[in-house]
């Protein structure tokens, strides 16, 4: 009896410390798993600061790379063996990266998620954590091209503005710059300063996103394809410029004066004619003007991942004044657009009207170098025909053969553009400088891009050459 009571005590003493290893056992595996398992980017989100804090105690933050391999961002230690987070080339990517201190903007914010996951093997990461050890994030390799990036950059110089680029044919971003800006290795010395809206130069503006420009003559893209639609055909066109163009005693004038005397379509486009396209814009069906826009996506949010893509803005009806109709055809009025946005419209022209949704980190790499996600390029769909796409091409080829754009030098690139001289103040001699289009190198390569630079006067002069220098640091000369 003894014995056998002995034996129950003993087996039940086994049972005990069984059910405590086991419990003690699965908590192990579930505390380790809970990064693997966990996928709850919302729940995350929705309450950062407690949760980031707690990812950061087992993970160091992964870096972020340009695409062809170069640290945009990175965690290094300092002198005392504390994270800092390090931006190599400073300013050159501070809107596409953003910042991680006061907050987090850029690629830093809309995947902290993902930097402070680490995907490296579930033996190396129960080794770190039973060392004391944290694991490295994954990296996040962006579509961002160092050269295009950098052409861009300089040539904003102190120019505030936007640049921005991408491939047609897959929507990768290839490069985005906007100035005013800031160095996200010191936006904690100096947030009070870059903060200060009161100043206005809102640095923390990503402008190539998120800036809302008057067009100018950039928008006699979405015109001619609104005066085809209304049921012309390109061959109908015919006008005799004598400089200007009167509608409600208001006087629109060609650009410096100028009179640019008979024109077909082709001619009042490449010459960027604004007698001519005030006298279409009067003209033209206005709810057909209006759904050509919509087509295009004005007054629609932007199919892309990019943060807070600003939707652009077009509204014409049967109560807008002809003097502000005839404005609006030229890009002026109260029209207002994104430098993403255009450059959306030129990728889908180069595209045969095909628009693919732009995007800007390529793929997730565990330190492994294991890829824990890739993008797939996405169509959003065809915003306009391919026949469009082909007259609209073969008129922007005229601006840059025989027209506003004749005289910038493309290298030996096959390139096609709008320019563009806006203005925005009462004051008519202080224009925005636009170039909108794409080039094609001799390998079929292609590269779309919108160039906006404040107060800088000709497109032709300022935002061409500019657009000239990216697309040769990208696709050769
Ligand atoms: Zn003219």
């Amino acid at each position: 009896m003894t014995n056998n009571h002995n034996k129950k005590s003993v087996r039940k003493e086994i049972y005990v410390v069984a059910v405590i290893f086991g419990i003690l056992f699965i908590s192990m595996i579930v505390y380790f798993l809970r990064f693997l398992l966990f996928d709850s980017r919302e729940f995350i989100y929705n309450s950062y600061n407690s949760r980031f804090s707690v990812f950061a105690d087992d993970v160091v933050r992964g870096p972020i790379y340009t695409a062809d391999g170069r640290a945009m961002a990175k965690t290094t230690k300092d002198d005392e063996g504390n994270e800092v987070r390090v931006y190599p080339d400073e300013r050159l990517f501070s809107h596409a990266v953003g910042y991680v201190g006061h907050g987090m903007a850029g690629l830093e914010s809309s995947y902290s998620f993902d930097l402070l996951k680490s995907h490296i093997s579930l033996s190396d990461q129960i080794n770190n954590s039973l060392t004391g050890r944290k694991s490295m994030g994954d990296s996040l390799y962006t579509t961002l091209n160092y050269d295009a990036q950098k052409a861009a950059y300089d040539g904003l110089g102190m120019f505030d503005g936007a640049v921005i680029a991408i491939d047609p044919e897959t929507g990768k971003v290839v490069a985005m710059v906007s100035k005013p800006d800031y160095n996200p290795n010191t936006i904690d010395k100096y947030w009070d300063d870059i903060n200060d809206t009161e100043k206005g130069d809102s640095a923390l503006l990503n402008r190539a996103a998120n800036g809302a420009y008057p067009p100018g003559s950039t928008f006699k893209i979405v015109t001619t394809l609104a005066y085809l639609r209304d049921g012309n055909s390109s061959s109908d066109f015919s006008y005799k410029c004598d400089g200007k163009f009167l509608v409600d005693d208001y006087t629109i004038h060609c650009s410096g004066n100028k009179s640019h005397g008979q024109e077909d379509l082709l001619k009042a486009f490449s010459n960027s004619c604004n007698s001519a396209y005030a006298s279409i814009g009067v003209e033209l069906d206005r709810d057909i003007f209006q759904s050509t826009a919509e087509d295009l996506l004005f007054n629609k949010s932007l199919p892309t991942m990019l943060n807070g893509a600003k939707a652009s803005k077009f509204k014409i009806n049967k109560d807008t004044k002809e003097s502000i109709v005839a404005q609006t055809a030229i890009g002026q009025g109260k029209t207002t657009v994104s430098p993403l946005h255009m450059c959306m419209l030129v990728s889908s022209i180069a595209n045969d009207g095909a628009l693919m949704e732009p995007y800007l980190v390529d793929r997730i790499i565990s330190d492994d170098g294991e890829v824990v996600s890739e993008t797939e390029p996405a169509l959003y769909g065809q915003i306009m025909s391919s026949k469009e796409a082909e007259l609209l091409e073969e008129y922007m080829e005229a601006v840059v053969t025989d027209g506003t754009a004749e005289k910038v030098n493309f290298g030996d690139l096959k390139v096609y553009g709008k320019t563009g001289t806006a203005e925005y103040t009462e004051n008519k001699k202080i224009t925005h400088s636009w170039f909108v289009g794409y080039a094609i190198n001799d390998n079929g390569k292609k590269l779309a891009i919108a160039v906006i630079m404040e107060g800088a006067g000709y497109g032709s002069k300022y935002a061409a050459p500019l657009a000239a220098d990216v697309f040769k640091a990208y696709l050769g000369n």
